[in-house]
C-alpha cells in the first residue's frame, strides 16, 4: 500500500465516509458502500478502486487529481471510471483530458456527463442522487444520495398476500417509492447552496464546508467568495435535522486546535453533540 494522502475515516448509519479537505489545498471523499467518491483534490492511492465520482467544481483543490485517477485505474487494468462534473465545465474538462494524454502519452478512457442542477443519477436499484445548484465563484453544485424502497400503497393495507400478488401479475402497480436523503455533499458554498435545497438538512449525513470561523472575518466576504462562517450554522442551527454534520475545508489560516476551540465554544448544544469537525 502507498500512504500519499492523508484521510480520516468514520462510520455512521451503515456508511463509511472517509475523506480529507482543507481550503486551496484538497478536498477527496468518498463512501465505499456506494462505491461513490466526491472531489478529486488528489487520490489517495487506496481510493483507486472506487470508480464513480462526482466533482463538485473545477477549482484546483477539488480536480486537480483527475488525470490521474483516470491513468492510475487504466495502468492497473480497472474499468474506466464514471466521472460526473457541472455542465458548464464539462468540454474544458474533456479537453484537459486530452491534453494530458497528450503530455502523458497514456490513453484516459472514462465516462465524462456533465450535469445540471436537479438532474437525477442513478447509482443502483436502492440509491439515486440528486445534483443540486450550490454558490460558488465559478459554476459548482452540491450531491445528495437517496435511499429508496418500494413500499405498498395504503389502499392495499390488508388484503391477503395472494391478492397483492395477482394484482401486481394482472399489473396494477401496487407499490410507491419512498425516497429518505441518506447523505449530502456540499462542496464548496455559501448557506445559500443549503438553503436552496432543503434535502440538504435532513439527510442521516451532512458533510458541508466551514471555510471560516474567527469572528473578526467579515461574512459578507466570505459569501461573495461562496464560503461559509460559523455563524452562518449557529444562526440556522435550529433547520439541521441531520444525524452527523461534518464540517470540514476549513482555511489553512487555523490551526487545527483554534478551530477545535472556536467551534466548541460557539456551537449551541444541539449541535455540539453531532458536529464533528473534521481535522
Ligand atoms: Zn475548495
Ligand atoms: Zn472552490
Amino acid at each position: 500500500m502507498v500512504d500519499n494522502a492523508p484521510f480520516l475515516t468514520q462510520q455512521h448509519a451503515g456508511l463509511t465516509i472517509e475523506g480529507y479537505s482543507r481550503a486551496a489545498v484538497q478536498s477527496y471523499w468518498r463512501i465505499p458502500e456506494l462505491r461513490i467518491g466526491f472531489d478529486l483534490g488528489a487520490q489517495p492511492w487506496d481510493f483507486m478502486g472506487t470508480p464513480t465520482w462526482m466533482v463538485t467544481h473545477t477549482h484546483l483543490d477539488h480536480v486537480s487529481a483527475l488525470p490521474v485517477y483516470v491513468a492510475r485505474r487504466r495502468m492497473m487494468k480497472m474499468e474506466p471510471p464514471t466521472i460526473y462534473v457541472p455542465e458548464e465545465a464539462m468540454e474544458d474538462v474533456r479537453r484537459l483530458l486530452l491534453i494530458m494524454q497528450r503530455l502523458d502519452r497514456g490513453r484516459m478512457i472514462c465516462q465524462l456527463h456533465g450535469v445540471k442542477p436537479q438532474q437525477e443519477i442513478e447509482l443502483s436499484r436502492e440509491h439515486v442522487i440528486t445534483a443540486f445548484a450550490t454558490s460558488h465563484t465559478i459554476p459548482s453544485l452540491g450531491y445528495l444520495v437517496w435511499e429508496r424502497r418500494n413500499k405498498l400503497k395504503e389502499e392495499y393495507f390488508g388484503l391477503p398476500g395472494e391478492k397483492i400478488r395477482d394484482l401486481r401479475l394482472s399489473g396494477v402497480p401496487v407499490t410507491r417509492e419512498v425516497r429518505s436523503p441518506i447523505l449530502a455533499y456540499t462542496g464548496d458554498t455559501s448557506p445559500a447552496g443549503l438553503d436552496n435545497f432543503p434535502p440538504v438538512y435532513q439527510a442521516k449525513v451532512l458533510i458541508t464546508e466551514l471555510s471560516f470561523i474567527r469572528p473578526s472575518h467579515r461574512r459578507e466576504r466570505i459569501h461573495k467568495f461562496g464560503h461559509m462562517h460559523l455563524d452562518d450554522m449557529i444562526e440556522r442551527a435550529d433547520r439541521f435535522q441531520n444525524e452527523l454534520i461534518i464540517c470540514a475545508h476549513f482555511s489553512t489560516r487555523y490551526h487545527p486546535n483554534e478551530v477545535r476551540r472556536i467551534v466548541e465554544a460557539k456551537l449551541p448544544a444541539c449541535l455540539r453533540e453531532r458536529v464533528k469537525v473534521w481535522l
